[in-house]
């Protein structure tokens, strides 16, 4: 008996080059205008036949990451599976290299990678337009670590745009002890608009629209106009706040970074990672040593943006599943 050969996939990470936070909804949610980038940080994600669904990660963050059926990689997996009658019968295995609750949609990456691996794996010869309707029931930011490149996101972020940018940027992403909760950081925000006497709500907040200043520059690949829109009125994050309030040390980590150079400085979606904008592959890599140096991160990595999204590798470069 022949088996199918794996499949491996390579899936970036994100950074927010905007992420703008209208008030909290009847639901819970907030809607949301997110500029995302993607990153040439990777992880890769390889399916091999099985006879039932089993799951293994490696990488310096393994440990972090759930093993059961939580992992959004094995929720992707099960979700094709009982789309198209078939049993959820793969060996997946995660290469993590994007950092755990970074705020890099790391789990949405893997999500969209075990996706993409499985319909090639099984055959199951799924839709474009049918791969981004699973990962948006799975994920906010999972359609976009499908689709990679640059994008804005609308509604919680699912509803994507495809953005041009004009150039590569350099980033360095300076990478933290320990996670940031997602949702805590959310619920940090709204407190802080409630303390600040401004009000949470959809009626409290303005409906979150994306800077045209950011988007030309982003168009015209012009890294100072995106170092200008990055940090206009502070931060083009609007999460950044919560992050810091949560985790006050970040404070150092951005002074660290804008001390040694960079053009600008902000909080990689919810955190706690925090990202830096570059001139040049140089000054990124000077801006790494810098930052790692300082002790104000766990470690500090140049990466460039736009990267492409979910991709499959060439058979011969695809690792076996262990
Ligand atoms: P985002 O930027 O989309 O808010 P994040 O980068 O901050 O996400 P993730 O790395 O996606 O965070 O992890 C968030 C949580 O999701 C983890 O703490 C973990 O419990 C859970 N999780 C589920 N599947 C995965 C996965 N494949 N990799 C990492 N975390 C996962």
């Amino acid at each position: 008996m022949s088996a199918a050969p794996a499949v491996t996939v390579r899936v970036p990470a994100k950074v927010n080059a905007q992420l703008a936070v209208g008030g909290l909804r009847p639901d819970g949610f907030h809607d949301l205008a997110n500029v995302f980038l993607a990153v040439g940080l990777y992880d890769e994600v390889t399916a091999a036949p099985a006879d039932e669904l089993t799951l293994t990660v490696s990488g310096p963050d393994a440990a972090q990451v759930p093993l059961d059926r939580g992992n959004l990689a094995a929720r992707a997996a099960e979700a094709l599976a009982a789309r198209h009658g078939v049993e959820p019968d793969v060996r997946l295995h995660i290469a993590k290299d994007i950092p755990v609750a970074g705020g890099m949609a790391g789990g949405s990456a893997d999500a969209a990678g075990a996706l993409l691996a499985c319909d090639a794996l099984w055959g199951t010869g799924a839709s474009r337009a049918e791969l981004l309707g699973i990962c948006a029931e799975l994920g906010s930011d999972v359609p976009f670590s499908l689709v990679g490149g640059a994008a804005l996101g609308r509604g919680r972020g699912e509803r994507l745009t495809p953005l041009d940018v004009g150039g590569t940027f350099h980033w360095v992403f300076a990478v933290a002890d320990g996670g940031l909760s997602t949702p805590a950081v959310y619920r940090e925000c709204d407190r802080l608009r409630e303390v600040s006497g401004g009000g949470a709500t959809t009626a409290d907040v303005p409906d979150p629209e994306p800077s045209a200043a950011l988007l030309d520059a982003l168009a015209a690949g012009d890294t100072d106009a995106l170092a200008a829109a990055l940090t206009a009125g502070g931060s083009s994050n609007d999460l950044q706040a919560a992050a810091v309030s949560l985790r006050p040390s970040l404070a150092d980590t951005l002074a660290a970074g804008t001390g040694a150079g960079a053009l600008a400085a902000v909080v990689s979606g919810s955190g706690p990672t925090c990202a830096f904008l570059a001139r040049d592959a140089a000054s990124a890599d000077a801006l790494a040593t810098a930052l790692t140096a300082s002790g104000t991160c766990r470690s500090a990595r140049p990466a460039t943006a736009p990267a492409a999204g979910a991709t499959i590798l060439p058979a011969e470069r695809g690792v076996t599943a262990h």
